[in-house]
């Protein structure tokens, strides 16, 4: 049972309360769209972070690959997805190549 409510607009996004780091979705984005990001108050250290919201292309497999139910798309009905571009696949193979955590020019200070 979630206890986050569905956010107005947005196409995926993470609870973070049952969010357990496993890098999985992070993994099967084609559109790198998701990325770990260090925190300190998870007990893994880090946390699937939304960084690229309007590259999402709706495709789901990150919901469906999360063993904690822990992160949701938009439904297709409520949500105009992007297509998907070279840059977002150009993007998910840096993420990739950099063990799933987020890319220095994602990070906000
Ligand atoms: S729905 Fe697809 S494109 Fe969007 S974040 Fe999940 S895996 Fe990535
Ligand atoms: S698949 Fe689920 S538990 Fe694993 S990092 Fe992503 S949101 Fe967290």
């Amino acid at each position: 049972m979630s206890n986050v409510e569905a956010p107005l607009n947005t196409p995926v996004w993470v609870d973070e309360s049952r969010c357990k780091a496993c890098d999985r979705c992070v993994s099967v984005c084609p559109a790198g769209v998701l990325a770990m990001r260090q925190d300190i108050h998870s007990t893994l250290g880090s946390m699937a972070t939304v960084i690229h919201p309007t590259a999402c292309i709706g495709c789901n497999d990150c919901e469906l690959s999360c063993p904690d139910f822990a992160i949701f798309v938009a439904d297709k009905k409520e949500y105009k997805f992007a297509k998907l571009s070279d840059e977002a696949k150009e993007r998910q193979e840096r993420i990739i190549s950099n063990n799933y955590k987020i890319l220095d020019e994602d990070k906000k200070v």
